[in-house]
């Protein structure tokens, strides 16, 4: 055949991610057999209608192109997976649902997974590999790295810069930055469920909160 498609990973997003890309490749008359599963230890052979395979199997298949969509919600684990499909030369596949709301000027890197009620404002600009999963939203002047995950209902406002790899708990809350001067959320850092930043967070930290702090590092004489 012509082309196929994969949802990476045959578990709890791959699942809410799979019918996105269902709707997005049906309008467009792909058939329902030429979109798997894609699994490194799959659970078993059909999933919610579709055939899984691993991903020995996936790229045995005959077909002139193949496009993944990663749906892992940890960034490293994404990252890791993303770079051996490209290299084994497999397209990324961005997906949105069909109520994501876009304004205007809004750039975003491939591979990404915009999940319903999404909403990005204006003026923004994301890096590849991003998951926004339901309810998120993201305001105006925005710049988000690679590999930035969202979960459910995070409000991310206006002059926030988001670097690589930032994990956003659900329903966190921060807090808009000034043009010019963006409140910051460092590369890798974790934002607790819940939380309210108020103010820069480091690379690799993890806070938690109202307004949101550090976490203690346990034996490490941490303050
Ligand atoms: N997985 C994989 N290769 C890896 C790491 C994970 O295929 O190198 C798969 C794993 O088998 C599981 C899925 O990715 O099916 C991750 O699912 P999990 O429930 O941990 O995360 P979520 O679906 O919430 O992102």
């Amino acid at each position: 055949s012509n082309a196929i498609y994969a949802v990476f990973g045959a578990s709890g997003f791959g699942r809410e991610v799979m019918p996105l890309v269902r709707q997005q490749l049906q309008s467009n008359g792909v058939p329902l057999s030429d979109i798997y599963f894609v699994d490194d230890s799959p659970q078993s052979d059909i999933l919610n209608g579709h055939v899984v395979l691993s991903y020995t199997q996936f790229l045995l298949l005959t077909a002139v192109e193949k496009y993944v969509v990663v749906a892992i919600a940890d960034a490293s684990i994404r990252t890791l997976i993303t770079e051996r499909c490209s290299s084994d030369g497999l397209g990324m596949l961005s997906v949105e649902a069909a109520n994501v709301f876009k304004m205007d000027n809004v750039l975003i890197g491939k591979g990404s997974i915009l999940c319903p009620f999404v909403t990005l404002t204006s003026n923004i600009r994301i890096g590849k590999g991003f998951q926004a999963n339901i309810y998120s939203y993201v305001a105006h002047d925005c710049v988000i790295g690679d590999y930035v995950t969202f979960a459910p209902a995070v409000k991310c406002n206006g002059n926030i810069v988001i670097a690589d790899n930032a994990y956003i708990g659900t329903g966190a809350i921060i807090k808009q930055g000034q043009p010019g001067k963006p409140l910051v959320i460092g590369k890798g850092a974790v934002v607790g469920m819940g939380a309210v930043v108020t103010k820069n967070v480091a690379d690799g930290a993890v806070v938690v909160g109202n307004p949101a702090k550090p976490l203690r590092r346990v034996g490490l004489g941490g303050k």
